[in-house]
């Protein structure tokens, strides 16, 4: 299709620059992650919101989707008031034995990753706010939608998504300067959630512009549904993974077994966040 091609291009050649301004650092992957869902999303937005997303970013440093990707990470750093106040943006925890939302109960005052993915798409969509607090919409945006799609972001555990879930994994990737103390003899004292955010895509040793271009051929011709509006609806998908995908080893021991595995079903939520995002970016901006 050429609509695709043109998308693709496009994609590669956001991805590209980057890759050759910048030197490769180990970067986690939660914010590769990141990075791939808004890369893949940019591809298919219409002239339209292309050109809004523009207009927003245009004082960033890097203005693609995928320059603001980790904004809501890297306030951590840059602004700890901020990241403080909108920490729990990133998730939502839905009691033992459940994935349905009640928002009372799951949401208060509408602070989690469900409540902020309608407020900040409102925010967005409307152009009689300020353009300072739309270009934050879209930034909150970006990431979140990435975040939702990360089973252990919607979990219904007792372990902070998996942050408490402790995991010896078997790898030969070693991992970054910080984290070196924990890496012994070839095995690695983790958690299940910094697997999911770094482990699974890392070691497939892909380059981002690599692994982009590969999963945004496959979106072509996915057959995964996205035409739901609706950030409930994705975080009880992504709670239901838990189980019916075993995302949960049995074992607090793995290997690279585990990671191939699990990283088909990642990769696919992947493009899910990818094409909802795009969905949710073109209603925001292109119906008006
Ligand atoms: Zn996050």
């Amino acid at each position: 299709m050429p609509a695709r091609m043109a998308g693709m291009t496009r994609l590669l050649l956001l991805l590209m620059l980057p890759a050759l301004l910048l030197p490769a650092p180990a970067r986690a992957w939660s914010a590769q992650g990141h990075r791939l869902v808004a890369a893949l999303a940019e591809a298919q937005l219409t002239p339209r919101a292309l050109s809004d997303v523009a207009m927003l970013l245009a004082v960033e440093s890097e203005p693609t989707l995928a320059g603001v990707a980790t904004w809501a990470d890297d306030l951590r750093r840059s602004d700890a008031d901020a990241f403080k106040r909108t920490a729990s943006w990133h998730y939502v925890n839905f009691p033992s034995g459940t994935c349905a939302y009640r928002p009372e109960r799951d949401c208060p005052d509408g602070n989690c990753v469900i409540g902020q993915i309608e407020r900040q798409r409102a925010i967005l969509a409307d152009r009689r706010l300020p353009v300072a607090q739309r270009r934050d919409a879209l930034k909150f945006l970006v990431h979140l939608v990435g975040d939702v799609h990360q089973p252990l972001h919607a979990g219904n555990r007792p372990d902070k998504g998996g942050n408490g879930f402790q995991v010896s994994l078997r790898t030969d990737l070693k991992p970054e300067a910080y984290a070196q103390k924990d890496y012994v003899d070839g095995i690695m004292g983790t958690n299940l959630h910094s697997v999911w955010d770094y482990y699974l895509f890392a070691s497939t040793r892909l380059s981002l512009p690599g692994y982009a271009a590969r999963l945004g051929m496959q979106t072509g011709t996915s057959k995964v549904p996205t035409r739901s509006a609706d950030p409930a609806a994705w975080a009880t998908g992504s709670c239901k993974l838990l189980d019916a995908r075993q995302v949960y080893p049995r074992s607090h021991r793995m290997d690279s077994r585990y990671l191939d595995s699990q990283r088909p079903l990642a990769e696919q939520q992947v493009q899910l966040a990818a094409r909802r995002l795009a969905e949710l970016l073109n209603t925001a901006l292109d119906h008006q």
